[in-house]
């Protein structure tokens, strides 16, 4: 078994957002990306002599559709979907993720995203935490994983560890982040699913932003201690405004702290705007009424 990771060049940037090749008999994926980036991951596939036909199984780690957006067209030429089983219905009638993705990004939804188009029913599974789901010769480990989103999984495979969000993103040489978008993070549930990932020891690390990273203990360890302060960052300025407005430059300017490279900085701005993390910090803090004295 060989794991690629393939760079699907999301709005013509390297290295922001990526498939993964489990290349085994047969091969499989997690994540597919969103459908705009379909083409770059059809000629990633390629590279490795494969075609979407041949791909019979993809697992989302979950729904956002910068990792699943494409699901639908695997599921067309026959390829089982794995879910969360909070992101099923969903994928299977995906009206409420493009209305949401439309309020957030407005008349660059298509652009960015592509089409999002139902996937049949029986083409969808349901996931269980804990499942070993058997391809071949290989073991799918499912690791139920909420705190980004209440449809997360966290994939165990051999020994690396395919993270999506709940990792966070860490894109080349820069910091851990934290991805908080709205509406459902919840940093201390979060911190649990740290812990749990942490005990399965792994030798890689695969965040979905981007690529495999051996220091697994030293990366979990800095995005648990960056998610607390994202947490006191949000308790503390909460009681002063909770205007995303008044907050925004409070905000970029606390992000831009971590780090050292502003061209960087502009990657995971791709990866993970500010925009949608202020939103969901707030929204969190309002959730938990930390505005309340
Ligand atoms: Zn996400």
């Amino acid at each position: 078994m060989r794991i690629h990771t393939l760079d699907l060049n999301f709005l013509n940037s390297k290295q922001v957002l990526s498939s993964y090749l489990v290349e085994s008999d047969p091969p499989f994926l997690v994540e597919t990306g969103p459908d705009s980036t379909f083409e770059n991951l059809k000629a990633e596939l390629r590279k490795f002599g494969y075609e979407i036909k041949d791909i019979k199984y993809v697992f989302i780690t979950h729904i956002h559709l910068d990792h699943s957006g494409a699901a639908f067209r695997f599921a067309n030429e026959g390829a089982k979907i794995y879910v969360h089983p909070n992101g099923k219905r969903h994928l299977v009638n995906p009206e409420k993720l493009i209305r949401s993705a439309t309020m957030v990004y407005k008349e660059r939804t298509y652009e960015l995203w592509g089409d999002t188009l139902p996937i049949d029913e029986e083409k969808v599974i349901e996931t269980s935490d804990g499942q070993i789901i058997t391809i071949g010769d290989i073991q799918v480990r499912v690791l139920d994983s909420p705190g980004h989103a209440k449809h997360h999984n966290v994939y165990l495979i051999d020994d690396h560890l395919f993270t999506g969000d709940t990792g966070g993103v860490r894109i080349g040489n820069g910091p851990i982040m934290p991805a908080v978008p709205p509406p459902d993070i919840d940093i201390p549930i979060w911190l649990k699913t740290i812990e749990k990932m942490k005990s399965y020891n792994a030798t890689y690390i695969c965040p979905s932003h981007f690529g495999c990273f051996s220091d697994v203990e030293y990366h979990l360890e800095t995005l648990r201690k960056n998610l607390i302060k994202y947490d006191e960052f949000i308790k503390k300025q909460i009681k002063f405004s909770d205007d995303y407005n008044t907050l925004f430059p409070i905000f970029k300017e606390y992000v831009d702290s971590f780090f050292t490279d502003k061209k960087v900085r502009d990657f995971y701005q791709f990866a993970n705007p500010d925009e949608m993390n202020l939103a969901g910090l707030i929204r969190y803090a309002k959730v938990n009424k930390f505005d309340v004295e």
